[in-house]
């Protein structure tokens, strides 16, 4: 399985490379065979050689060039980073990227072979539409993507589920995944509010092929236990 922790806009470069070096450790003591990966803030990034996958939680679809305040493929070229997340909801719906441009940017990163974990999710308002509105809703969120690219990783959060402390039920993650897995073969990951007090149940069901966690992974330990659990899930 993989396990994802989005770190978002936490910790310094220092205690990055203290948590991921806390992670290299329990992964080096204990033989587990999930994909661990780890999503810093862009200045936190470095150069990592570990088991850890260490992944940018953005980048401007260019090389290089006049893009002030962003970065470019050079910066992650620099530590080696091929693993990038694209269409997260804070991107989408605080920052403003349009399905258009998050198109854009996954063409420029599929065509650099670098592992994309694409988040797919609604609001509340359509989820509250119904079924059909929600899932006609997420299905746009595919436009201009290629469901078929080998280096692809979905994650589906929904947007009133991320950082709220809500989660839909066992078995509506259930359900959307089933539908998703019809969009796309490719590893699907749920994320919005995974916990310790919940990963175990929301990794044992089917069509969950891992989490992306955020304000949970936050803390080395908890982050921990959850690939703990996906690991004694796969034994
Ligand atoms: C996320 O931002 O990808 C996320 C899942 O956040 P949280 O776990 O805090 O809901």
């Amino acid at each position: 399985m993989i396990i994802a922790a989005n770190l978002k806009t936490n910790f310094t470069r220092k205690k990055t490379k203290e948590y991921i070096n806390e992670l290299e450790q329990f992964l080096d003591g204990n033989s587990v065979s999930e994909d661990v990966l780890v999503f810093p803030t862009s200045s936190s990034l470095d150069s990592y050689d570990g088991k850890v996958v260490v992944g940018a939680q953005n980048s401007y679809p260019t090389q290089n060039g006049a893009f002030t305040g962003e970065i470019g493929l050079e910066q992650l070229e620099e530590f080696g980073i091929k693993t990038i997340l694209i269409g997260h909801s804070e991107r989408r719906h605080v920052l403003g990227e349009s399905q258009e441009f998050i198109a854009e940017k996954f063409d420029f990163f599929k065509s650099h072979g670098f592992k994309i974990v694409y988040c797919v999710g609604e609001p509340l308002e359509i989820r509250e539409a119904g079924k059909e509105i929600m899932m006609d809703y997420i299905s746009n969120q595919y436009e201009g993507i290629d469901v078929d690219y080998e280096n692809l990783v979905i994650a589906y959060e929904p947007v009133w589920a991320i950082g709220t402390g809500l989660t839909p039920t066992l078995e509506d993650i259930a359900d959307i995944h089933k539908n998703l897995k019809d969009i796309s073969k490719a590893p699907l990951l749920y994320g919005g509010s995974v916990k310790v007090a919940n990963a175990k149940d929301v990794l044992s069901i089917d069509n969950v092929d891992g989490i992306l966690v955020g304000s949970a992974a936050l803390k080395v330990n908890d982050f921990i236990s959850m690939i703990k659990f996906a690991d004694e899930l796969d034994k």
